[in-house]
């Protein structure tokens, strides 16, 4: 008798790199009013690339993503996003304890930016302040070249994958990720069957 209330797709799985059809499943959600989370932690990088951000088709209609830019963007680790579309003070209605002898209103500047009585551990690092100056040290166009350069290497070693011998390819990558076999001498002319499989574990 439960119902579900929420989806959560993935753009750029961890493995694979593999990316869920947004726009599909942003479809249903509308449909029967469930919350569309995406898990853009790895993928999320691609949207800085004019060229691969098609990967995300619809991540727009999302009504949360998590990204992480100390992944493919290189940010120094840990730099994570939680991006919100709902602008009603969310965060602080589901984590705020509103400790009175912590966050007190009187201060000097607005302090809607105050952070602390938003999320569910009180201290935080200031991971945007980190991944604010990087923006600005590399502009747009620097944090692009970094995706397109990690997407092209992908590719690159696809390529050279496919004209060795003793390497099999598991599928045609869609992100940076490149996952494939090495089979060894020994088992290059061995039938496919649980055998092979047991030994090339091994
Ligand atoms: C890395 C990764 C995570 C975990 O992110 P953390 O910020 O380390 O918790 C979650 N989902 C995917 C798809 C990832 O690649």
């Amino acid at each position: 008798g439960s119902a579900p209330f929420l989806v959560c797709a993935t753009a750029g799985t961890t493995v694979l790199g593999a990316f869920d059809p947004l726009d599909k499943i942003a479809d249903i959600c509308e449909k029967h009013g469930l919350w569309l989370h995406v898990d853009a932690s790895w993928g999320g990088s691609a949207l800085v690339s004019r060229k691969h951000c098609r990967l995300l088709q619809g991540i727009h209609r999302a009504d949360s993503v998590a990204w992480n830019p100390h992944k493919m963007l290189l940010a120094g680790i840990q730099c994570c996003a939680l991006l919100v579309k709902d602008n009603s003070g969310l965060l602080k209605k589901c984590y705020s304890a509103k400790a009175s002898y912590l966050f007190q209103q009187d201060k000097f500047y607005d302090v809607s930016y105050d952070t602390g009585d938003k999320s569910i551990q009180c201290s935080r690092r200031p991971d945007a302040f980190k991944f604010w100056l990087m923006w600005k040290a590399l502009g747009t166009t620097g944090l692009e070249d970094r995706v397109n350069r990690a997407l092209a290497l992908a590719r690159y070693l696809v390529e050279e994958i496919k004209k060795r011998e003793g390497f099999q390819l598991l599928l045609e990558p869609e992100y940076a990720n490149v996952c494939f076999w090495y089979i060894p001498p020994s088992l290059r002319k061995m039938e496919d069957g649980p055998e092979f499989w047991q030994k090339l574990h091994q």
